[in-house]
């Protein structure tokens, strides 16, 4: 059995409750989410409530509610502090019904925001290593001083020519646009993120599609919703696109959700289809080939919008360049995705297939798709399954529709701050190596193999929000790096919590959770565009009542700060008379000379960069900067429909010229559009000027920033860049695929990275109710499995991978298909030492030990256990599981192409020995070494067309200067 809508699952979805909640109602602060519950604004500065615990006794408290937004996802909906008037101590969180997103609804990750704030084991000043490093020695130091040594740091590396030296390597950044303007400041190509072990596979098949790397569904319209995720409870955006999906289930929308795994997802939806995993592409093409064969697509939206005149002219010159000569084509090339030939390829019925085929054509432009992580950061060439799935709104023409699916431009407002410094003119080899042209985000989880390889050093490296000795594969190799002073000169790690790798920093610099901050924020959680604004919920209660707050380490707990002062604060010192030109970006716009507040750095932003803020603050009689501390929110606009399909504005006309060949529209006096922003062809300057269009039956439209202004059925950029076997949408070749493993040897495909809803990578760590909530992370495994291995549930297995192996208790499922395991990569917290080494709540004590030269066993002394602190329950704690820490065991698996991680791992597994414990790590990093060379050997090195490093159409996070995407451009050192 390998797919289901079986009465067993059709029973198992239960009837939603119903929304009352108009979805296209215009948003406005005087409404509610339709739930009557919420505080009026006009009481929330002193919101009463009885004391519960006091009961029958009518005890009041006396609270200030302050809005701002939840950390513990990408998601930032709204939550709204109930701040104790009296004692100034949160006291709860609950949502914020004005956020347009979340509409006042939470998962449990929000208001557990509250324990993050009163964990006993947060770190609460700054430290600085004392003993070796990752001896564990420490002592506590003043802000002051941890900023000025840190600033002397990278000073000195700017002023000796070594901007590259300095790196900034994030986990979750939470914020748009404000590091951004921090690192360009500097001048350097400093920044690195977790991308590509996240999400850069699922962008790059959009990328390559509309010049835009998300998409952005109207699941709350939608007639049809396929899934390649677990999106109701765990994908992007979590909570807002759950209450979508749910609220078009209720009106009738089907769910079909493809995933190996049974989630809870899967179990809502209409059809399951647990294909083989790495098969995901083919069974995509299934659908799209049903689509075109029986063409049951939009032909209309297909002939205007994609290029298929380029597709004829390049691989079919011998064809006459027509629509039909390319509908024949489109046939030939897609013949071979048989309902049969995909039966046998996915384990997926072809009745199933077909049916589905017809949903989506009846759904038409009400198909709303969506993945993220999942296969496309699964698998070696994982990027092709958004890239096929894309394909399928492609040929329904459910883009940019009312219940069809978006680019995420459209529903993202990225506001622009004051002064904005100009791109860097260096590019840095070690983030963005020669050998991945194409790679969506910083080749980030390389980095210690790199240094290992002496491609670089660093000589001031901040890891915030991010723990990458846990988080990232190898592991091992993480702490080989982190440990070495010669490759790291300094190391500050910006955290609310002791981690695996801040034991590794030099500084420890506390920042604060979600309710401790200041961010702003606008994500494309549906058919409209917001922004919303974290902030510090008890400095802006002080300020309410009359109190004046410096900066807001003296409003949050012990000295815990927040990024944005402390960016502030470190770039003044790193330039403190100016001369390097750094000091400006730091003036206060109002108060020439002086420097910025946190106030005025939003004040500009509200008052200058979001349409329509001004003039609805002051409806309300407030400065916008006010309306968005007492709102934490701002609705900007509606989606508009099929924005592509916009006249280009006569401005933009006026002196235009068209090229005939590829009938883009360039004009030399356009402004610049930020592809972020605005769709436009390409978004490269050339000697025309910019594009601003393209033409479409004779018409000037806005198009898409694709190089060819249309969707690109037909990929130039891959054709040209040494990938021209992929330059259509196709299906590629998993190193985990069904055909590639040996099954009479015991090999299986691990899915090691899905999501559960209660916890957040590493930082629940510190969240009391969700490690209450979920602490284990047992090896999911068919009965068929289990009874071929000889295991049943709670017996321990060992789960061997190229490297090494992890040992994990059992769970015998029927939720998965056989030949497959899965386990959550959210557990497994480990610490060497009892305290300062990671939370009490989540982690186990483990040993390490080195047995030969370069393998390395961890193994578990104790795990979970109750423990002495200023919060009564940690003497309760009657749990003992902390997981088991896989990713350790996992080697390098870069796709060379998006440049992701590709996490599922082929493994054999087999009954523990006598000699196995629960939680044992074994790993031999040389061998991780060997298999980090083997997949580096599958790229196809730059330079491209022109001598270039990358194309310059293609996204890349804080984009550096043209002179700079030249293989012989500046690198920095
Ligand atoms: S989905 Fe949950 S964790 Fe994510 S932002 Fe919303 S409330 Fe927070």
């Amino acid at each position: 059995m390998v797919s289901s809508k079986s009465p067993e699952m059709q029973s198992a979805v239960a009837p939603a409750a119903p929304v009352k909640r108009q979805v296209d109602q215009p948003f406005a602060p005087e409404q509610t989410s339709g739930l009557a519950s919420y505080p009026p604004p006009d009481q929330w500065d002193d919101w009463v409530e009885y004391e519960p615990r006091a009961w029958p006794e009518k005890r009041e408290h006396h609270y200030m509610l302050v809005p701002t937004t939840c950390f513990n996802c990408e998601s930032a909906c709204g939550l709204m502090a109930y701040v104790d008037r009296e004692t100034l101590q949160v006291r709860k969180l609950e949502g914020n019904p004005f956020h347009p997103g979340s509409r006042g609804r939470n998962c449990a990750k929000g208001p557990a925001t509250l324990t993050q704030i009163n964990d006993p084991d947060r770190i609460l000043y700054p430290m600085k290593r004392v003993g070796p490093r990752g001896s564990g020695q420490w002592e506590r130091v003043s802000w002051d001083d941890a900023l000025d040594a840190i600033a002397a740091q990278i000073r000195s590396a700017l002023t000796e020519g070594r901007p590259n030296e300095v790196m900034y390597h994030v986990g979750r950044p939470g914020e748009d646009g404000y590091m951004e303007r921090v690192l360009q400041s500097w001048g350097i190509d400093g920044h690195n993120s977790h991308t590509n072990i996240c999400s850069s596979g699922g962008r790059t098949g959009y990328a390559f599609w509309m010049g835009i790397d998300r998409p952005s569904p109207d699941y709350a319209n939608a007639k049809f919703i396929l899934l390649v995720s677990a999106h109701l409870e765990s994908g992007h955006y979590f909570n807002p696109h759950a209450q979508r999906i749910i609220e078009a289930k209720t009106k009738g929308a089907k769910i079909a959700v493809i995933d190996p795994r049974l989630s809870n997802t899967a179990s809502m939806s209409d059809y399951w289809l647990p294909a083989s995993p790495g098969t995901e592409a083919a069974l995509l093409l299934g659908m799209a080939n049903v689509l075109i064969q029986e063409e049951l697509f939009d032909r209309e939206f297909v002939r205007r919008w994609t290029n298929w005149e380029d597709y004829l002219q390049t691989l079919h010159p011998e064809q006459e360049v027509s629509f039909d000569a390319f509908v024949a084509e489109l046939k030939r090339e897609y013949a071979k995705y048989t309902p049969e030939f995909v039966e046998k390829e996915c384990g997926v019925p072809a009745s199933m297939i077909v049916e589905i085929a017809h949903e989506i054509a009846r759904a038409g432009s009400a198909l709303s798709t969506h993945t993220w992580r999942a296969a496309s950061a699964g698998h070696l060439g994982g990027w092709a399954v958004p890239r096929t799935l894309f394909f399928l709104n492609v040929l329904t023409g459910s883009i940019g529709t009312e219940g069809g699916t978006a680019p995420n431009v459209w529903d993202k407002f990225v506001p622009r701050p004051f002064a904005e410094p100009s791109k860097q003119k260096v590019w840095n080899e070690v983030s963005w190596p020669k050998e991945y042209p194409l790679a969506h985000h910083e080749m980030s989880f390389l980095l210690p193999h790199f240094l290992k390889e002496g491609r670089g050093k660093l000589a001031m490296y901040f890891t915030r929000v991010y723990n990458p000795v846990w988080t990232n594969p190898d592991g091992f190799v993480w702490m080989d790096a982190l440990r070495d002073e010669s490759k790291i000169g300094m190391h500050a790690a910006l955290t609310p919590t002791w981690s695996e790798s801040s034991w590794l920093a030099d500084y420890v610099l506390p920042m604060g959770v979600g309710a401790e901050r200041h961010d702003t924020h606008s994500y494309e959680t549906h058919a409209a565009k917001w922004i919303a604004l974290r902030q510090p919920v008890v400095r802006i209660a002080m300020e309410r009542l009359g109190k004046k707050v410096d900066f807001t380490y003296q409003a949050n707990p012990g000295e815990v700060w927040e990024e944005d002062e402390f960016w502030i604060e470190l770039s003044w010192r790193i330039d403190p008379d100016g001369s390097l030109g750094i000091r400006k970006y730091y003036e206060s716009p109002y108060r020439p000379g002086e420097k910025v507040t946190i106030d005025e750095y939003y004040q500009w932003i509200f008052e200058n960069s979001i349409p329509g803020l001004p003039e609805a603050a002051a409806a309300e009689g407030l400065t916008p900067l006010a309306y968005m501390r007492k709102y934490g929110t701002f609705e900007i606009q509606k989606q508009a429909m099929r924005q592509f399909d916009d006249p280009i504005p006569d401005e933009e006309l006026a002196d235009a010229k068209i090229d005939q060949e590829s009938q883009v529209v360039w004009s030399p006096s356009a402004k610049p559009h930020s592809p972020e922003i605005t769709p436009m062809p390409g978004g490269v300057a050339g000697p025309d000027g910019r594009p601003v269009g393209v033409m479409v039956d004779g018409q000037p439209c806005r198009g898409w920033p694709t190089p060819s202004g249309k969707l690109e059925f037909f990929s130039r950029t891959l054709y040209e860049w040494g990938w021209p076997e992929y330059a259509i949408p196709t299906y590629i070749d998993s190193h985990v695929a069904p055909k590639v493993l040996d099954r009479a040897a015991g090999e299986m495909t691990l899915l090691p990275n899905y999501r559960i809803p209660t916890l957040i990578h590493t930082r629940s760590g510190n969240a009391k109710w969700l490690n209450e909530i979920s602490h284990s992370n047992p090896l999911w495994l068919h009965p068929a499995d289990a009874t071929r291995i000889g295991v049943k549930t709670g017996d321990l297995a060992r789960v061997e991978t190229e490297i090494g192996y992890f040992v994990d208790k059992v769970w015998v499922t029927e939720g998965l298909r056989p030949g497959v395991v899965a386990c959550s990569h959210h557990l497994g917290r480990w610490r060497l030492e009892d305290t300062r080494a990671g939370d009490g709540w989540s982690s186990a004590k483990v040993s390490i030990q080195e047995n030969d030269p370069g393998v390395f066993l961890m193994r578990q002394s104790r795990g979970v256990r109750p423990f002495n602190s200023s919060d009564p329950d940690s003497k309760k704690i009657w749990w003992s599981d902390a997981g088991v820490h896989q990713n350790l065991t996992f080697p390098v698996q870069p796709d060379p192409i998006s440049g992701a991680h590709a996490w599922h791992q082929r493994v054999r597994v087999v009954k523990a020995s006598p000699d196995d414990q629960y939680g044992d790590i074994m790993v031999d990093t040389n061998r991780s070494m060997e298999a980090f060379r083997r997949w580096l050997k599958m790229s196809r090195p730059a330079p491209g067309p022109g001598n270039m490093r990358r194309p310059m159409w293609l996204l890349r996070p804080y984009k550096p200067d043209p002179v700079a995407f030249q293989i012989d451009g500046p690198t920095g050192r």
